[in-house]
């Protein structure tokens, strides 16, 4: 068993992948560590799949599994952490924008008895826009998320068997990792390194689909939102209680008054974007809890391969089989 495991999901890298492979080796040799690299190529369509195929018939330590469509990242590092069979796990990007030179860094600290460490980036090359709106993000997710996250913190890190145990034992199918790495605590240590950017290719987060993490992140640790929502709906409820009694002692005291258009449609319009707003946050809910019931695999794995004696090499099995537990 290598007492490293690097993790790499991979979705369209064929123009860095072997630039990838190269030097990650080259740096892991150098440490001296001994280690395999478990790739995971999700549903790429522009012959990533062939590179690590090739990849991993060259070199005995490389082993690939393959998804039979893109299931996103979190996907594919859940089936690569469950491909890992080392000691200590790192699971980082295929595209370079987390330097290999760092890993051995990380072994030595967890050497140091350190269950997770962290290597946190910082926004140095980054738009002015995305690093405000980022900032931005990550206050509002500490105020309301039960758990800690930080800016620049991603899934650049190392986890012990235990911590890879632990995260393999949550059974949610909607899958944060930023939270639940910080959801299962253990001592953790971090350090800071100089953003890069990416080697080649694009990068698969165009602004929709940020968003649309950005919203998994903030409803995956808490029930906040729709705390919120109640408070926001009673407090309406008594101003509203309080603008009525107003008209009244108004009426009272001076007669009827025309009454003001303008106001009566902005509260109309005002009390239906909290309802409708509302009813999205319980909506989210729901639509959760209808896709948790599914119990629906993560993934669907097309092809596995690679390793000493070709694909017999995993210590738990990448596919569910049938009537087991599906994660
Ligand atoms: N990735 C993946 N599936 C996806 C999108 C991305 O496995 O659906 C991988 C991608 O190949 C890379 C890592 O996740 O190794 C980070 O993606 P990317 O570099 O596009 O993100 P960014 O660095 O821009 O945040
Ligand atoms: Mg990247």
């Amino acid at each position: 068993m290598p007492e490293l495991s690097l993790v790499v999901p991979c979705f369209n890298e064929s123009e860095v992948i072997d630039a990838f492979h190269a030097t990650l080796t080259g740096v892991l040799e150098r440490s001296g560590v001994e280690f395999e690299i478990c790739y995971v190529d999700d549903g790429s369509d522009d012959g990533t799949r062939a590179a690590l195929r090739r990849i991993a018939a060259a070199d005995p330590r490389a082993r690939y599994t393959a998804f039979s469509r893109n299931f996103g990242k979190e996907s594919a590092m859940l089936a690569g952490l469950r491909m890992a069979a080392g000691d200590a796990v790192v699971v980082m990007d295929a595209d370079l924008q987390h330097p290999p030179a760092l890993v051995p860094r990380m072994v030595e600290l967890y050497r140091g008895g350190h269950d997770q460490v962290v290597a946190r980036r910082d926004r140095a090359g980054d738009g002015v826009i995305r690093t405000a709106l980022s900032q931005l993000y990550y206050r509002l997710v500490r105020r309301c998320a039960e758990v800690e996250i930080a800016d620049g913190e991603g899934d650049f890190r190392l986890l012990s068997r235990r911590a890879v145990d632990a995260l393999l034992a949550l059974p949610e199918s909607n899958r944060f990792s930023k939270g639940l790495f910080s959801w299962i605590g253990f001592d953790t240590v971090g350090f800071p390194y100089e953003n890069v950017q990416r080697a080649a290719g694009r990068s698969k987060w165009g602004g929709r689909r940020l968003v649309n993490y950005g919203i998994d992140g903030l409803l995956s640790f808490n029930s906040r939102p729709l705390r919120l929502a109640v408070h926001t709906g009673l407090w309406l409820f008594v101003s509203a209680l309080a603008y009525a009694l107003w008209i009244v002692v108004n009426v009272v005291t001076d007669g009827v008054e025309t009454p003001g258009y303008a106001t009566l449609i902005a509260v109309i319009v005002g009390l239906s974007g909290v309802q409708i707003a509302t009813l999205g946050i319980v909506g989210e809910y729901v639509g959760r809890i209808y896709h948790e019931t599914k119990r629906r695999p993560h993934y669907v794995v097309r092809e596995t391969g690679g390793g000493p004696e070709e694909g017999a090499s995993a210590r738990r099995p990448v596919a569910p089989r049938l009537g087991e537990k599906r994660w």
